[in-house]
């Protein structure tokens, strides 16, 4: 982006909730291995049938309400949206146009930026239309009816960076209050970007371009920063933007026009009849907020506050569960300010090589908790540490034992033998001494880890260190 233009990007998300049934009928709502399979007369829209609300939709909805700040609408209704399509069998779709349950709301960026939520509105899904050869498509209404909340973002965003952060914490959000998979590509959370450019010192939105059907945050990301660059060419060459509806190309690295402006629709919404208004009670919404799981931030907060750790290596333990168990159970055992460290080195290394989960590595947390006494003793140094993670991971054999049968105990080195064996490094190495007092002060270094070597890492390096320079300052 260059100084003279600024992108806005707003986001349109839909997620399917993961209701047991669909919003308007009691048919199963997920996923069929064989198509037609959860159907009925209701989301099969049979004429003279009625669609009964959900209640599991409304608890679900108030929840994610309450996680992103939204106003909560005491009185909602929904609207009938029409078109015709072959995989919306009533001619319409049942949504949320004038009055959708939540209203306003916001996520917060690290940087302390608020994305405001314009709203979030309830509608039912469509089934899916599959293409079988040239001339033949088929219908699978599974998907009909399932419910949907459809989240419209403020153009608050400037670049990809910030639409990811905002769409991975939105993820965590609704992981986390288990309303959702959030899978993207089985299209239970589905996100168009509204792309536009404007002059910096502007206050006029761009005309803007909406990318529809991109199925992961990366490519998202990259097909936004794609479309700042075209619509930002076509400005300098005086050029205008044409409102458009594009898709991304992921092997040719480019957004394609899929429609433009002239086939936008016109819907006719007009208000339900078969349908009530939602009304929702402050008791109902007390009874939700009083039973709500906790939100990744709060998570996130009380895992620095429990276990005195930074917010890089809480964010870390929070987006692996199993990884965070490992760590808490070590914990428990034995309370030591460097578990964190062995567990983000040692241990997701050991479970990527293994390929298997934190908690079925042959190396447990009893293990480490054990390994950790040891060293926070100073029975054992931090080479014969990571060591013994080796050779427990292959075995399984518990470290004090491996101890005791090897005999790799720290050896207690006092000064006087520390300095004997300084002094004797130093004189070995005149060419280095040399280079020293020349002003290479950082040769030091050599010293200190012949020295190490000697010691077979029983001696403090910081310690070494020190005596090293006495003793290089009297040679
Ligand atoms: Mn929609």
């Amino acid at each position: 982006m260059n100084q003279i233009f600024e992108a806005t990007i707003g986001l349109e998300v839909h997620i399917q909730l993961n209701t047991k049934s669909k919003i308007f009928c009691s048919c199963p709502n997920g996923y069929f291995d064989a198509p037609n399979k959860a159907i009925d007369v209701i989301c099969c829209g049979y004429p003279g049938t009625l669609p009964v609300l959900n209640k599991e939709v409304i608890g679900k909805s108030i929840m994610l309400g309450i996680a992103l700040n939204c106003e909560i609408n005491k009185k909602s209704k929904f609207d009938r949206k029409h078109y015709f399509y072959p995989d919306s069998p009533k001619g319409y779709q049942i949504t949320q146009q004038k009055h959708p349950i939540l209203l306003n709301g916001d996520i917060t960026l690290k940087n302390g930026k608020k994305i405001r939520i314009h709203h979030i509105h309830l509608e039912e899904d469509a089934g899916k239309n599959l293409h079988i050869g040239n001339h033949s498509t088929y219908t699978d209404f599974n998907r009909a009816g399932s419910p949907l909340l459809e989240m419209v973002t403020c153009p608050d965003m400037t670049s990809s960076e910030e639409v990811k952060e905002f769409l991975k914490k939105f993820h965590s959000i609704i992981t986390a209050l288990n309303i959702s998979s959030g899978d993207m590509e089985s299209g239970a959370l589905r996100v168009d970007g509204n792309v536009s450019i404007k002059e910096k010192s502007g206050q006029i939105l761009g005309t803007k371009c909406e990318i529809k059907n991109v199925n992961s945050f990366k490519f998202l990301g990259d097909a936004i920063d794609f479309e700042i660059g075209r619509q930002s060419a076509l400005l300098q060459k005086g050029e205008k933007i044409i409102q458009q509806t594009r898709s991304w190309d992921t092997k040719k690295g480019e957004t394609f026009l899929i429609r433009d402006k002239e086939m936008v629709g016109d819907y006719r919404y007009l208000p339900e009849p078969d349908l009530p208004s939602i009304i929702i009670t402050e008791e109902q919404i007390e009874e939700i907020r009083k039973n709500m799981p906790l939100l990744p931030d709060q998570v996130i907060k009380n895992l620095i506050d429990d276990y005195n750790i930074s917010l890089y290596e809480a964010e870390i333990l929070y987006n692996d569960p199993d990884l965070c168990e490992y760590f808490r159970e070590t914990y428990k055992i034995h309370q030591s300010n460097t578990t964190i460290q062995w567990i983000l080195r040692e241990i997701i290394m050991a479970s990527k090589e293994l390929k298997t989960s934190p908690l079925t590595l042959p190396f447990t947390p009893t293990h480490l908790a054990e390994m950790i006494i040891f060293l926070d003793e100073k029975k054992i140094s931090q080479k014969i540490a990571q060591n013994i993670i080796k050779e427990c991971m292959k075995s399984g054999e518990m470290p004090k034992k491996y101890i005791e049968r090897t005999g790799f105990f720290m050896v207690e080195i006092n000064d006087d033998q520390l300095r004997v064996i300084i002094k004797r490094v130093i004189e070995s190495l005149p060419q280095a001494i040399a280079e020293y007092k020349k002003g290479k002060i950082k040769i030091k270094g050599v010293f200190v880890g012949k020295v190490l070597a000697e010691t077979k890492g029983n001696g403090d390096p910081k310690k070494i260190e020190a005596i090293v320079e006495e003793e290089l300052a009297s040679s």
